[in-house]
Order: structure tokens, then C-alpha cells, then sequence
């Protein structure tokens, strides 16, 4: 059976956009019969305890989700084996370039925004030999370029490049470890903000390369602060621990004010009331 999913970092608490967008990714998946399943990307920058802080408001909220929690640091293993599948068909290369030198091919005048430069892609064994660092793994990109579909942003075509899939520390790259899960959860609908719009061309290629049936995308509007950046904790009272009136606040800003719970709230629910601009939240007059 096809699945949803929400996939938090355990970084610290939730703030009311991570919960809407939870509600969002929840409602599109049980309004479309999915299965729900929620996945704790664990691979960098956890905060001790925020994981079931997470998960405790998630509840909160209303949120039920199917079959185990996946962690990402758990499932090591799994994506290492990716790689060497992707290696073993000649689809990746040893990069030993610092960040400062990434940066500075990124930013010269021939790199199409921001793309890697492909610097490592044909170092000669000699060439690896003297280098006297780890390498991450990139990609062997064959495309500059990929489709991939978009509910609310149709047919999305983006940049490919030779993008990393395991780090010069041994971690598995954010790309890869999403594509690689969602391929094993049956995850087919993926609804996150849209600050990830520009990453999934990437994703939709690696899974592509990996076999995996393409996901329907849904990236939905952030949440914002009054100066328009994405909304972060250090604007003031914007988790659910500081905001009693958290519920009324979402369920306001999806034009549902009069959903009491998760239930009624996917009762009343209909795709067209998906947001298409940012929820512009100010937690100081709100
Ligand atoms: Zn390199």
C-alpha cells in the first residue's frame, strides 16, 4: 500500500510550521488512502530528547502515523550497500575537494549556479593516491537535468549535478538516505516544504538510477516571519509547549478554523484549501 510520510530531525522542537506542514503531509495521505509513516532523519545534528519531544507533540496534534518509526541512524547499513551498488555499476567518484574549494568553483563564472564542477570526476589513480584526505562520494551524474512532478508546482525541471552521497565523514548524504528510505517505506507522496523544491530533481534522479517508482511531489508554503525568512524558534513563542492556541493558529491558517481535532479537520478537508502562499506568522501579535 502506498505511503505518506513526515521525516523530522531531531534538532529541537517543532515550531508551528513544522506542524502544519506535518498536518498537511497527514492529511494528503489519509484523504488519498495512504498509509502514514513517520521517519526520523537522525543522521546529523541531534538534540538529546528532541526526538520524543517531536513525537509527543506530533501526537499531540492528533497525528497517528503506521508501523514503526524508521531512524535514519539506524539504517546505516542499508544505505552504505546503496552506494556500493551505485560504485560497483560505475556510478560514483572519490571527491577530495575542501569546502573552501567547492565554494570557489561554485562561485566561478562558467559553474551554472552553484553546480559542483565536476573537479574530481577523472582523477587518475595517481592522482587519488596523493591525496591525503578522506574523500566524500559523488554521483556520476549522466543529466544536468530532471523532471520531476509537483502537485501544486506542475511538471518542476531542476539542476542535477554531481551531488554527494556519502560524506568525507562516512555519513550518508541527505539525498540519498531520503530516496533510499522512501523506496523502502512504499513512500509514493512526498509533501514538505518548499524549500526542498530545488533538491528534488536530484532525488527524482537518484531514484530513478536506484529503480524506485517516482514520487508525486507536494511542496507546500513555509511558514514565515514578519521579515519573510523561514520561521525559526528564535522568533519568540512558536512551538506548541509556548502557544496554547496552537491548534486554532494552524487550523486558522489552512482555512479550517472550526476543526476541533485531526478528525474533523481531514472530514473538512478538500486539495483545494492546500496553501499556495506562506503562512506569514508573528508570534508577537498573534
Ligand atoms: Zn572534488
Amino acid at each position: 500500500m502506498p505511503a505518506g510520510r513526515f521525516a523530522p530531525s531531531p534538532s529541537g522542537d517543532l515550531h508551528l510550521g513544522n506542524l502544519r506542514t506535518a498536518l498537511l503531509a497527514w492529511l494528503f495521505a489519509r484523504s488519498t488512502e495512504r498509509r502514514f509513516v513517520m521517519r526520523v532523519e537522525d543522521l546529523d545534528r541531534v538534540k538529546p530528547g528532541s526526538e520524543q519531544r517531536q513525537l509527543d507533540d506530533l501526537a499531540a496534534i492528533g497525528l497517528e502515523w503506521d508501523g514503526p518509526i524508521t531512524r535514519q541512524s539506524e539504517r546505516r547499513e542499508i544505505y552504505d550497500a546503496r552506494i556500493r551498488t551505485l560504485t560497483a555499476a560505475g556510478m560514483t567518484y572519490e571527491c577530495f575537494c575542501t569546502r573552501r574549494e567547492i565554494q570557489q568553483a561554485a562561485s566561478a563564472p562558467h559553474a551554472p549556479d552553484g553546480a559542483y564542477p565536476g573537479t574530481c570526476r577523472n582523477l587518475s589513480t595517481t592522482e587519488r593516491a596523493k591525496k591525503d584526505r578522506p574523500p566524500a562520494i559523488r554521483l556520476r551524474s549522466q543529466k544536468t537535468h530532471f523532471t520531476i512532478v509537483d502537485q501544486l508546482h506542475g511538471l518542476f525541471r531542476g539542476q542535477v549535478d554531481d551531488f554527494v552521497v556519502r560524506r568525507s565523514d562516512g555519513v550518508p548524504a541527505y539525498n540519498l538516505a531520503v530516496v533510499v528510505d522512501d523506496g523502502a517505506q512504499g513512500v509514493d507522496q512526498i509533501v514538505r516544504g518548499d524549500d526542498l523544491l530545488t533538491s528534488a530533481p536530484r532525488q527524482g534522479y537518484l531514484a530513478q538510477l536506484l529503480g524506485l517508482t517516482p514520487a508525486t511531489y507536494i511542496h507546500v508554503p513555509l511558514a514565515l516571519n514578519v521579515e519573510g525568512k523561514r520561521l525559526a524558534k528564535r522568533d519568540g513563542a512558536v512551538t506548541l509547549r509556548e502557544r496554547p492556541d496552537a491548534w486554532s493558529l494552524i487550523t486558522a491558517s489552512l482555512g479550517m478554523p472550526n476543526a476541533k481535532n485531526a478528525e474533523e479537520l481531514l472530514e473538512q478537508w478538500k486539495p483545494t484549501l492546500v496553501p499556495r502562499e506562506p503562512w506569514v506568522f508573528d508570534p508577537s501579535t498573534a
